[in-house]
């Protein structure tokens, strides 16, 4: 669904924001997001067939049935769909079709006591076809509900949610962490590491040496890929003179508010956004679970001076005795200079938008990394 106004009542001036691959006459409206319902239950039309929407609506929210007569609203009853997004319920399937890592973990967790980390997250499940005994950390009501549910609806006996460390068994004397690691409430790409860094600790303060813990994942590389985005630079940019109007001291304002309050590096969906390459991927700090990482320079080269932007993204390492598996929340596959990147829809990933002076002029980016107690900082010197 979107929205057009006819802006003089003439029926020529509108402003749409249809989307684009519905008119050839769109313009970019990035910020106007278009809106999507699900329908309570599929239906078959054939092309040209006539349908009736009943669309229903109260002081807050709009529904809709197929049919003439009104139905709903359908709302959640599971509160997961309170708890986690579409995007996270993506992330979910698309676990579940990447067979090499299931596979991987059935291998690596055969016969040994489990304790997985994470909400949101469906490791614990994959665990338990081949762990002797796996104890769930759901720090989230919402996601030990659902684990709880998945548990009994598949009559999975090996499994127990936890919320408290204290829940472990004393029977328990060695155990392996596990975690994709990943947290519906992380922001920034590398944040479900160093979260489930921050769990590791906590776990091994309030049980001491009463329990040998093994962890996996061990590290995972943050990387980065200079881009030419082709909008979503604009949300960075001051807007200067457009039609003979000059905005000017409105940049000013927006651009010493965005220094104050927003992150140098800001979280967006980038498989919305198309952009292409500039230079190719490299890799720009290691977080390990066992030490702070040693703060680190990069210096990016652009092979394209057309360079607007910076992202980044992790990479997380999980090594078994014979075998490896890697899961990035960023690049899916390998992108060359000049190509589309194929980013994670199920995951957000960090954007540093270059000054914009400095666009299509840069050509050498410094990237300086320190790792604080729970985020990474930034800074970036552009030449
Ligand atoms: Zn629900």
């Amino acid at each position: 669904m979107w929205w057009d106004i006819d802006m003089d009542g003439t029926g020529t001036n509108f402003i749409s924001t249809v989307p684009t691959q519905f008119s050839t006459e769109t313009a970019w409206r990035d910020h106007w997001m278009q809106a999507i319902y699900f329908l309570p239950k599929p239906i078959q039309v054939s092309p040209n067939e006539e349908m009736s929407l009943h669309c229903s609506h109260d002081e807050y929210s709009l529904w809709f049935n197929v049919g003439e007569k009104p139905e709903g609203p359908a709302f959640c009853s599971c509160q997961l769909h309170c708890a986690l997004s579409r995007y996270d319920f993506y992330r979910l399937n698309a676990l579940d079709e990447n067979r090499a890592f299931v596979e991987w973990i059935q291998k690596f967790c055969k016969n040994k006591q489990i304790l997985t980390f994470g909400d949101g997250s469906l490791i614990s499940l994959y665990a338990s076809q081949s762990a002797a005994k796996v104890y769930a950390y759901e720090s989230s009501d919402a996601s030990a509900r659902m684990i709880e549910s998945y548990v009994s609806l598949n009559k999975i006996s090996n499994v127990k949610v936890i919320q408290s460390f204290k829940k472990l068994d004393d029977l328990t004397k060695e155990v392996t962490v596990l975690s994709e690691p990943f947290f519906s409430t992380a922001i920034l790409p590398w944040h479900g590491f160093l979260r489930f860094h921050a769990l590791i600790k906590e776990l091994q303060n309030e049980m001491g040496d009463m329990l040998k813990v093994e962890v996996m994942p061990k590290k995972c590389k943050l990387l980065c890929l200079p881009v030419k985005f082709e909008h979503l630079w604009k949300i960075a940019a001051p807007v200067g003179i457009v039609d003979g109007f000059d905005l000017s001291d409105f940049d000013v304002l927006c651009q010493k508010a965005r220094t104050i309050a927003d992150p140098i590096v800001e979280q967006h969906s980038l498989f919305e956004y198309p952009s292409i390459s500039t230079g190719l991927q490299q890799e720009v700090l290691t977080l390990n679970i066992k030490s702070k990482a040693e703060a680190a320079t990069t210096v990016i080269i652009p092979e394209n001076s057309q360079t607007n932007a910076l992202v980044f993204w992790t990479e997380t390492e999980f090594n078994g005795e014979m075998d490896f598996a890697t899961i990035s929340n960023g690049l899916l596959s390998n992108c060359a200079i000049g190509e589309k990147p194929e980013w994670h829809p199920g995951h957000r990933q960090g954007v540093y938008f270059l000054p914009f002076e400095t666009i299509e002029k840069a050509k050498r980016i410094e990237i300086f990394i320190e790792q604080q107690e729970n985020d990474l900082d930034f800074k970036f010197k552009v030449l």
